[in-house]
């Protein structure tokens, strides 16, 4: 049985994609055979892979809303041993059928994650940047969530929300759900400040802190404009 991870944070722009996407085409460089799954319908983790939106013709919402194969959204060996789930949502109103859909059957991408689990070591979740029914969905289906949290921010507020979701997840429908950990993201380590919030980080939440730091990279933001 495979291992499902969401990362996950009610924050945009705070390096969730970047880390579902080198996180996953790491552990299929380990030839752990992965899939990514896009929670997201802003459609962002497509784009790191160099995928056209216009050769998408199946995903997360043909699944969930017009109850199509799972088999047939998987976009296979967008590099070797990773397999994509686009989101496949492009318009307001398939966004709106999505979120009815996972709201109507909070169980729905639970059982999408359990049929991939045999087939993959790990299937790992890219979240939007919310609190909402899908991060709910999201927590609801897997073993375990990240949570990236940007080396620049001192405020821990965000983090507390996702975690309340995830109590509440806890005690009505996924009782084994656990925090894998906190990944300090976008960190420029020259300066003070980061090495402040590292310290904060570290001394607040000892266990939780991974030892990982993800640095702030021109290069990270170039890659997904070259897929
Ligand atoms: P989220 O999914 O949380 O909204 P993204 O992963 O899309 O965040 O990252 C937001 C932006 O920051 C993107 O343009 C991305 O390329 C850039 N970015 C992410 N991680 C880094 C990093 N370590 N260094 C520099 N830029 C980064
Ligand atoms: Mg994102």
């Amino acid at each position: 049985m495979g291992m499902s991870i969401a990362i996950a944070s009610q924050k945009g722009g705070v390096g969730k994609t970047t880390l579902a996407a080198n996180l996953g085409a790491a552990f299929a460089d380990l030839s752990f055979r992965t899939l990514l799954l896009e929670v997201d319908p802003q459609g962002s983790l497509v784009r790191c892979f160099g995928l056209d939106r216009y050769d998408l013709h199946h995903g997360l919402h043909g699944c969930l809303v017009s109850r199509e194969d799972a088999a047939e959204a998987v976009e296979r060996g967008v590099r070797e041993n990773l397999d994509l789930i686009p989101a496949n949502v492009w318009s307001h109103d398939e966004e709106r059928a999505l979120l009815i859909a996972v709201e109507g059957n909070p169980n729905a991408l639970r059982d999408l994650v359990a049929r991939f689990s045999a087939e993959y070591d790990y299937v790992i979740l890219d979240c939007p940047p919310a609190v909402g029914p899908l991060t709910r969905a999201c927590l609801t289906a897997v073993d375990r969530f990240l949570v990236p949290v940007q080396a620049e921010s001192m405020n821990l507020s965000t983090l507390e929300r996702l975690e309340t979701l995830a109590t509440r997840v806890r005690q009505e429908r996924n009782p084994a759900l656990r925090l894998e950990g906190i990944v300090l993201t976008m960190a420029d380590l020259r300066t003070r400040h980061a090495n402040r919030v590292v310290e904060r980080m570290a001394t607040e939440r000892p266990g939780d802190l991974l030892e990982t730091i993800v640095p702030r990279s021109i290069l990270v933001a170039e890659e997904p404009e070259r897929g």
